[in-house]
């Protein structure tokens, strides 16, 4: 067995395991396998192994990483179905430039780092027609430093009411990068706030059925705050050569 076949068995174990404390249906959680930085042939060893869903963060990386995939496993580009065996499924999780969102609206299924309604626009123009509309999370920055991604709380339900109100789009949720800390409560605050947030546009008739919550380093906090999908990557592929 491959070691990123064990470890993604070992990812699996531990949402299981957090699902069970928790109170939770472990089959509610997606895992998400983050495929920055690694190659092609990554891929395609978790996807032997079962794996589904993969994140990329950078716009040329995924595009060439996509392609490639596809080659390796004679499939279509876009939507296509192995024998037996759903195609990978591409979701982009990084900062999106606003001169980079067609790459993005042609090549993905889900964008999870939708932050501000230029962004969101242009991702609608440009989904192509005979694709489904792209699965949209909004990043919210949650612990509120200027430097991160992600658009203020209180701005959410305007994004939100934007992203409904576009063909090309279909809003699933919400989604967030906490500032890292290995201090478990401090980690669940971050994702009690997202959590809430959600529930908050719930109740003002906004339908969303996605919580993008949980990396590495904070997956246990993650599904005690009810995340529904979590971005994993170094815990599946390794570490990473270059700081990201
Ligand atoms: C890199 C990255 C991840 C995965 O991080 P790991 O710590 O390697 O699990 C998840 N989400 C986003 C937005 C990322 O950039």
């Amino acid at each position: 067995m491959s070691s990123i076949s064990q470890n993604l068995q070992a990812v699996h174990e531990a949402i299981a395991q957090s699902a069970q404390c928790y109170d939770r249906n472990p089959t509610d959680i997606v895992l998400l396998a983050v495929s920055k930085t690694f190659p092609a042939e990554d891929v395609v060893t978790a996807w032997q192994a079962g794996q589904i869903r993969f994140g990329e963060n950078y716009v040329q990386e995924g595009v060439d990483k996509i392609a490639r995939v596809a080659e390796l496993l004679g499939l279509p580009v876009v939507d296509g179905n192995a024998i037996g065996k759903p195609a990978p499924e591409w979701h982009f999780i990084g900062p999106i430039q606003s001169n980079k969102t067609r790459p993005i609206a042609e090549h993905f299924s889900w964008v999870h780092s939708v932050d501000r309604d230029k962004i969101a626009s242009r991702l609608s123009e440009q989904r192509p027609a005979h694709l489904p509309p792209l699965n949209v999370c909004i990043q919210v920055n949650i612990s509120g430093e200027v430097s991160k991604s992600g658009i203020a709380p209180d701005q959410c339900a305007a994004l939100a009411r934007q992203i409904q109100s576009l063909p090309g789009l279909l809003l699933r949720g919400l989604m967030a990068v906490p500032e890292a800390t290995e201090d478990e409560s401090a980690q669940r605050r971050s994702f009690a706030a997202l959590r809430e947030l959600s529930q908050q546009l719930t109740q003002e008739g906004i339908q969303l059925d996605t919580l993008s919550m949980g990396m590495s380093g904070d997956l246990a906090a993650a599904v005690a705050e009810g995340s529904t999908m979590v971005r994993i990557g170094s815990a599946i592929f390794g570490k990473r050569n270059y700081a990201v």
